[in-house]
């Protein structure tokens, strides 16, 4: 689980966006400004018969500030990340 869902700075990190990029999931925000500190990734690599899926998740980050549930917040309705 990414903590980044509850965070403070979702819709402004540049950390979080790459993290978008990489699942292939439309972005919060076109234009991030907000540089995360010592945000610690994990990855994890998954093989099917067709693919190789890389998953990123934000274990761990200096800036992180806690906003319960922003992620969910900013996208009413929609699946939250996990
Ligand atoms: S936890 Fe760190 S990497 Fe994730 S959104 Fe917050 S500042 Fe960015």
């Amino acid at each position: 689980m990414c903590i980044c869902i509850h965070c403070a700075y979702v819709d402004r990190c540049e950390t979080y966006h790459a993290v978008e990029t990489q699942h292939q999931q439309p972005h919060l925000t076109a234009t991030p400004n907000f540089t995360a500190q010592a945000p610690q990734i994990n990855v994890n690599i998954r093989t099917t018969a067709d693919e190789i899926l890389m998953e990123w998740d934000v274990v761990g980050c200096n800036s992180f500030t806690q906003d319960q549930g922003r992620w969910a917040r900013l996208r009413p309705g929609e699946t939250v990340p996990t």
